[in-house]
């Protein structure tokens, strides 16, 4: 038997959804019975009645399902997966920033550990930022921990005091202005999209700044049928297979290793074993999914 055909046996069986981010490795996202951006997954993850849920995404992506999954079986194909990202808040100065702010309100990207988030009062995707810092009923914020996303934030929120946090996604800084200009020169009728965890210099020649899941929606609906795709190049992927009839140019420099550390073997190994189970202690979780459903509820689109 293939793996992939024990993979869809062991799924079956136990009653189990394997879920994706849109970065997975194309037979990844073959397998997956659902794709999409952060925001999506954190959607489905609660919509699901599954009893087993396979996470095939970074850490922070598991515990978020696990969060508003406390009843549910929530494995991780792969506990090494990790975003380097969320790694780069220390609370300890997060709590220092708290009180050097005291009227400010933490909204953390959903790219955070639940640590994190038991510290913030509300969560929010790269496809939902601008929604929320307007939204939220305070005049002054502290983003974190993205500092590409705050001063996209910024720029799209002039009205409001968006604090700095000085992290990064390295994926995303690979896209420079260089080589997406070298795109455009190469394909000068595609549309360009850029992911808006890239500079304000990559930004500023983007016809388009989505999240992920804002890409899916665009490239559909648009007449353009070429586009350069400005974020991880398994975007490409995810597009292409939707829209075959278009053509998608990906930055082939940025790539996530974090993410790429998910293979099929790991799927399979983690329905044979339903491991390892993510496990987020019951107090952070109870702290930590208050500011992720309030993001559910502010996010929504009216
Ligand atoms: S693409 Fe960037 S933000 Fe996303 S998991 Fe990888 S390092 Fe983290």
């Amino acid at each position: 038997m293939s793996i992939r055909d024990e993979i869809l046996r062991l799924k079956a069986e136990k009653n189990a959804i394997i879920m994706a981010h849109n970065y997975q490795r194309p037979e990844v996202q073959d397998i997956a019975d659902f794709l999409g951006d952060s925001f999506a997954l954190a959607r489905k993850a609660i919509e699901t009645d599954a009893d087993v849920i396979v996470f095939c995404g970074v850490d922070f992506m598991a515990e978020a399902a696990a969060i508003l999954n406390p009843d549910k079986i929530v494995v991780h194909a792969n506990g090494e997966s990790r975003c380097p990202m969320a790694a780069m808040v220390d609370l300890e100065k997060l709590r220092e920033m708290k009180k050097e702010y005291p009227n400010a309100k933490v909204v953390a990207y959903v790219n955070t550990t639940a640590k994190t988030k038991a510290e913030s009062d509300v969560c929010c995707t790269s496809a939902n930022a601008v929604r929320i810092v307007e939204r939220i009923d305070s005049n002054e914020v502290i983003f974190m921990p993205d500092r590409h996303l705050r001063e996209y934030v910024q720029s799209q929120v002039p009205d409001k005091k968006v604090i700095l946090w000085p992290g990064y996604c390295y994926a995303h800084e690979e896209i420079t202005p260089k080589l997406i200009t070298n795109l455009k020169k190469a394909h000068p009728k595609a549309e360009v999209m850029i992911h808006p965890e890239c500079s304000m210099e990559t930004i500023a020649l983007a016809d388009h700044v989505f999240s992920t899941g804002g890409m899916v929606r665009y490239a559909g609906e648009s007449e353009a049928k070429e586009f350069i795709v400005g974020t991880e190049e398994g975007m490409a992927y995810r597009l292409k297979t939707l829209y075959p009839e278009k053509t998608f140019y990906p930055v082939e420099q940025s790539i996530c290793h974090n993410m790429k550390r998910i293979h099929l073997e790991d799927v399979l190994r983690a329905l044979e074993t339903l491991e390892p189970v993510v496990k987020v202690p019951e107090d952070i979780a109870e702290r930590a999914k208050k500011p992720l459903e309030l993001m559910l509820e502010l996010g929504r689109s009216d």
